[in-house]
């Protein structure tokens, strides 16, 4: 691993793996520090390219691509997983790459990450690998209800099938097994909340966390985020000692989202990592003294790592596939003080998330009404989370 001497000084150009709006939102953030910025995407529109980073067009695995990046770079970042840990492996050997590639791995391979995570005595939830429709069947039996997920290339709900009859096993198996991976067989867990944290830890080991976050999803996509979450003092302590211990334990530099499971019982389940900016935490940029775009940049520069407290009580609205033109047709029925963040996305697909939505939450009932006129979001769902 190559060690950067010192803070990284205004004026240097960081690498991108990445040009989506993760990486955008870095950009963004990293110009009044005086950062410079490289992505490399394949897509010749990809946000980030639009808001003044130099742009390399191409695959993930190009091995020119990622040394012109090496070599153009003075530290390199990932904004997702799902890039190939071989590469940034390769690319650690001759540029700095602080989130290093070892994190990678864990975080994109779903029965590692679980592991990792249980080896740091951390309860997960419960799994099991599965490699044959047997083993899938004794999951069942052992859990009784399932949710069957594929280890890598999975997010937002993709790669995952639900499984609440044993006859179910056989046709989820096939619609899901490649020859030659596992999956993994996780039992399905009604849960009170989901919460997440975003926690950032410095090169030097400096840890700090943002208010826990309150999520609600909607075909596994995350949808609304409350913050801070309704949720007792105990809680809120225990979720910031989990995400600590994992930041620690997992040697992270940078920002992470620790995704978690509230129980009725009051405990925690961590359901997943991710060592990157993270959609819950997009209320930072609007609510805190520090984004954690700004944040994951202290951490990986070797700058002191900034306030986490927040000033308001916060909203997050995300804009999903044509929730983004629906909201530009009723602009004029935003709340005051309203902040929205479009990705430059041009092309809608159901889904995708093309924007969010950042608002201050001090009165939350007239909050409700004024998002119900809007007719962007579900009834039900904004009820849920402003009630
Ligand atoms: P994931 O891709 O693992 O983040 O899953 C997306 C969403 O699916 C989560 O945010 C939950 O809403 C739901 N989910 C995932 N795993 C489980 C589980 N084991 N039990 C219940 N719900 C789950």
């Amino acid at each position: 691993m190559i060690e950067h001497p010192g803070i990284l000084q205004p004026g240097s150009v960081i690498g991108l793996l990445g040009g989506g709006q993760l990486a955008r939102m870095l950009v963004l953030a990293g110009h009044p520090l005086g950062f410079k910025f490289m992505v490399l995407d394949p897509d010749p529109e990809a946000p980030a390219a639009q808001v003044g980073a130099d742009h390399l067009p191409c695959s993930f695995t190009d091995k020119n691509a990622l040394g012109e990046l090496t070599k153009q770079c003075d530290l390199v970042s990932y904004e997702f997983e799902n890039v190939d840990a071989d590469s940034v492996e390769w690319m650690e050997q001759r540029v700095d790459l602080p989130q290093g590639s070892q994190m990678l791995r864990t975080a994109q391979h779903r029965l590692r990450e679980k592991r990792a995570i249980r080896d740091l005595g951390i309860e997960v939830t419960g799994f099991h690998e599965v490699r044959n429709l047997k083993q899938l069947e004794q999951a069942f039996e052992a859990f009784g209800s399932v949710l069957l997920k594929t280890v890598t290339g999975g997010y937002d709900g993709k790669g995952q099938q639900r499984i609440l009859k044993k006859s179910e096993c056989k046709s989820a198996f096939e619609s899901l097994h490649q020859e030659g991976t596992s999956l993994i067989a996780e039992q399905f867990q009604p849960f009170e909340r989901e919460l997440s944290v975003v926690v950032a830890r410095s090169r030097s080991g400096e840890i700090r966390s943002f208010p826990v976050s309150e999520n609600l999803h909607r075909q596994n996509i995350l949808t609304i985020c409350r913050i801070p979450a309704r949720i007792s003092g105990q809680v809120e302590k225990e979720a910031n000692r989990i995400s600590a211990c994992l930041a620690e334990g997992l040697g992270l530099v940078g920002v992470m989202g620790v995704e978690m499971f509230l129980l009725p019982d009051g405990s925690l389940l961590v359901n997943e990592i991710a060592p990157r900016p993270h959609n819950s935490g997009h209320f930072t940029m609007d609510s805190c003294e520090t984004s954690q775009f700004q944040q994951h940049l202290l951490a990986v520069s070797g700058w002191p790592l900034g306030p986490t407290h927040i000033m308001k009580p916060a909203l997050m609205l995300n804009l999903i596939g044509d929730q983004q033109d629906k909201l530009l047709q009723n602009l004029k029925l935003l709340p005051e003080g309203a902040k929205l963040h479009l990705y430059g996305k041009k092309e809608v697909r159901p889904g995708r998330k093309m924007g969010h939505l950042n608002l201050s939450m001090e009165n939350p009932s007239e909050l409700l009404e004024t998002l119900i006129k809007l007719q962007v979001w579900d009834q039900d769902s904004l009820e849920r989370m402003l009630n």
